[in-house]
């Protein structure tokens, strides 16, 4: 799907998760959390743009900063199976 020719990669830091689930609270489609320990989990790098809004608000609140949103071109190809 195209969105002005961008589309947004998700990636998460658990190394600096704290746990405390806020990432989840805003996305449960893109974020979990492990059972033993709460760190997150991330469920999609490449969520739908219809998750956009969401995706950015839980790197926003995320108190560790253990979210990365980037922008990045709509042509990349996640598999790279694009000839
Ligand atoms: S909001 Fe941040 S610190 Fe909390 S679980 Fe999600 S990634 Fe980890």
């Amino acid at each position: 799907m195209s969105n002005n020719g961008f589309k947004l990669r998700v990636s998460v830091d658990q190394d600096v998760c704290v746990g405390a689930g806020l990432c989840v609270l805003s996305s449960s489609e893109v974020f979990d959390q492990r059972d033993e320990d709460g760190v997150v989990k991330l469920l999609q790098a490449y969520p739908d743009e219809s998750l956009y809004e969401k995706v950015l608000g839980a790197s926003r609140k995320c108190p560790a900063k253990a979210i990365k949103v980037e922008k990045i071109a709509d042509d990349v190809d996640p598999q790279g199976t694009q000839p």
